[in-house]
């Protein structure tokens, strides 16, 4: 097994392009060891990036992010994200102490706003810049930014130190290539890709089995492969299952052949014209 690639976001800061996500998880006490355990492999995997938030389930989520990482916080990159009703100077504050409680640590690596809303961005900066002055988080970025909130955050004082965007992206969802990508490209600003698998609704389509078959691979494989291949872009499947993980982080060492991608392409073709932003 090859090591996890990394990449370094604006600060400098290297971080593995594979991470994992947390959306779902906690819902269902049944399946609550399942995941502790499936985000631990994951760390002694490599994927060490860990993508929560304050909205799933309420907090559940980073509770059991918490309980996972106890005792190994310093091997993880932890990104949680605030919710926009939460993004005004005062309501950061108290959000993100919450989010600390729950994750049982006293920082975020990185703290995303989950999406716009109506509070002034000038307003959110602000507040995260307050955070890291106060070490609660370590850096900050965005989600769900289309290109003219890109461009909008970027003049903003404070702006540029936008960490990263994360965005749905996957082969069915291909419309951040025509112009946030290129353009997150441009500013050397890495897209971090959310659902990645389509929340697992892609994975019997006929050319992804047909190609993992060719590589003795599994859909999910070629599809996380289809991502990772990309230069400046971090993806964070979410697996509540051991084996998921295991496949998942073999999926770094999946090379797709020009023919591959040519079929992929032909099967979800890339967009031609702008889309607006797809959201989850
Ligand atoms: P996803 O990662 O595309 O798919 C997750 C689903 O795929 C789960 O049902 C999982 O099953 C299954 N799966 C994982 N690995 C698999 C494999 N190797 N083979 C077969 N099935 C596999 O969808 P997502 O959870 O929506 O997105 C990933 C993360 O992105 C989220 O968890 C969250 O952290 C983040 N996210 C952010 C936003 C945002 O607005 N910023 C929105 C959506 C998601 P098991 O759990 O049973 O293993």
């Amino acid at each position: 097994m090859t090591k996890v690639r990394t990449l370094k976001l604006p600060s400098g800061v290297a971080v593995p392009v594979l991470g994992q996500g947390t959306w779902m998880m906690a819902e269902d006490p049944a399946k609550r060891a399942d995941e502790i355990a499936a985000l631990r492999l994951g760390l002694d995997l490599g994927l060490t990036l860990i993508d929560t938030a304050e909205m799933y389930g309420e907090g559940a989520s980073e509770a059991l992010v918490g309980e996972a990482i106890a005792g190994r916080r310093d091997e993880v990159f932890l990104v949680s994200k605030v919710l926009p009703s939460h993004a005004g100077r005062r309501a950061a504050m108290g959000a993100c102490e919450a989010s600390l409680r729950r994750l049982r640590t006293d920082r975020i690596d990185l703290y995303l706003l989950h999406w716009r809303g109506g509070t002034p961005l000038a307003e959110t900066i602000d507040a995260f810049e307050a955070l890291i002055r106060d070490g609660k988080i370590g850096l900050w970025g965005v989600s769900n930014f289309d290109p003219a909130d890109m461009a909008e955050l970027a003049a903003l004082p404070g702006g540029q130190a936008v960490a990263t965007n994360q965005v749905l992206y996957n082969l069915t969802r291909r419309g951040i290539e025509f112009d946030l990508l290129p353009e997150c490209r441009r500013h050397v600003l890495p897209v971090m890709a959310y659902s990645p698998i389509e929340q697992g609704r892609m994975l019997r389509h006929p050319t992804l089995t047909a190609i993992a078959a060719r590589h003795g691979a599994t859909p999910a494989q070629i599809g996380l492969a289809w991502v990772l291949r990309q230069e400046g872009v971090i993806t964070i499947p979410k697996a509540g299952r051991v084996a998921h993980i295991r496949d998942n982080r073999a999926a770094l060492d999946l090379r797709l052949e020009p023919a591959d991608l040519a079929e992929l392409d032909r099967a979800f073709p890339p967009p031609r014209s702008p889309r607006p932003l797809e959201m989850l």
